[in-house]
């Protein structure tokens, strides 16, 4: 076997999660631009004179030296340029939000596959978070658009029977996708959805961060939507990651 052992070298990455490894390392888990998901070991990270201890903090980003390889664990060198987001890290539950989306991107992934536009939609998207932006909605809105790496990919558009787009739509999981009023018969399970949601729905699928200024949702409509995208991803995504158990125990403690 030929295995291929790339230098030192540098990466753009987010870590998105680390633990304990052996005695005195850790390992943690980077989304890098170039590389795609990558799992670095951090030799001596839990030694009292650790140098990097501030490039593998929960919530950072930035830049980062280490030797990456292409299968098995990659080795972290160094923080070069590194920032964190702040207030995701100080408030629990932007936190618990932006924990969950990261697990997401995680399961919908396999490491070392690039994916550079997920890279940078996480990295805009966790940008809104720290600088206040909803993270319920920011998140609904990762919920909705990870919906075709997940194998999903329903049609947000129009009609999956008729393709019109001017009547009053609801959702149908087994049609994969919107139904206008002249086919609500197809389904006896549709979701029987308000027209409210299923525009915001639609909206969040072509969200584009970069141009996101303002969405105001009204707390029935964040409730609803909360409510449809749970049903989609336990009966048709079929995975709820341990992060999402903490975040709706965090939104019951609230209520
Ligand atoms: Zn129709």
């Amino acid at each position: 076997m030929i295995v291929a052992n790339i230098g030192a070298t540098d990466f753009t990455g987010i870590l998105m999660y680390q633990k304990a490894y052996r005695e005195h390392d850790m390992l943690a888990k980077f989304i890098t631009k170039q590389f795609g998901k990558k799992m670095f070991i951090v030799r001596g990270a839990k030694r009292q004179n650790f140098k990097n201890r501030a490039a593998v903090l929960p919530f950072t980003y930035g830049t980062f030296n280490g030797v990456i390889k292409e299968e098995g664990l990659s080795y972290f060198n160094s923080g070069n340029t590194v920032s964190h987001y702040q207030q995701i890290s100080d408030d629990i539950e932007i936190n618990a939000y932006a924990t969950y989306v990261m697990s997401l991107i995680d399961f919908a992934f396999p490491d070392s596959v690039q994916i550079p536009e997920w890279f940078e939609k996480l990295s805009l998207g966790l940008a809104l978070m720290n600088d206040g932006f909803d993270a319920s909605i920011i998140t609904n809105i990762f919920e909705i658009q990870l919906l075709e790496a997940f194998g999903v990919a329903p049609n947000w558009v129009d009609c999956v029977v008729c393709h019109r787009q001017d009547l009053p739509f609801d959702y149908s999981e087994s049609m994969g996708g919107l139904l206008c009023s002249n086919h609500w018969d197809q389904d006896e399970y549709r979701l029987h959805l308000d027209q409210r949601t299923i525009y915001y729905l639609r909206l969040f699928s072509v969200v584009d961060f970069r141009k996101l200024n303002k969405i105001d949702v009204n707390a029935d409509t964040k409730s609803k939507l909360r409510q449809v995208i749970d049903q989609i991803y336990t009966r048709s995504v079929g995975y709820v990651p341990k992060s999402k158990k903490f975040l709706d125990q965090l939104s019951n403690f609230k209520l």
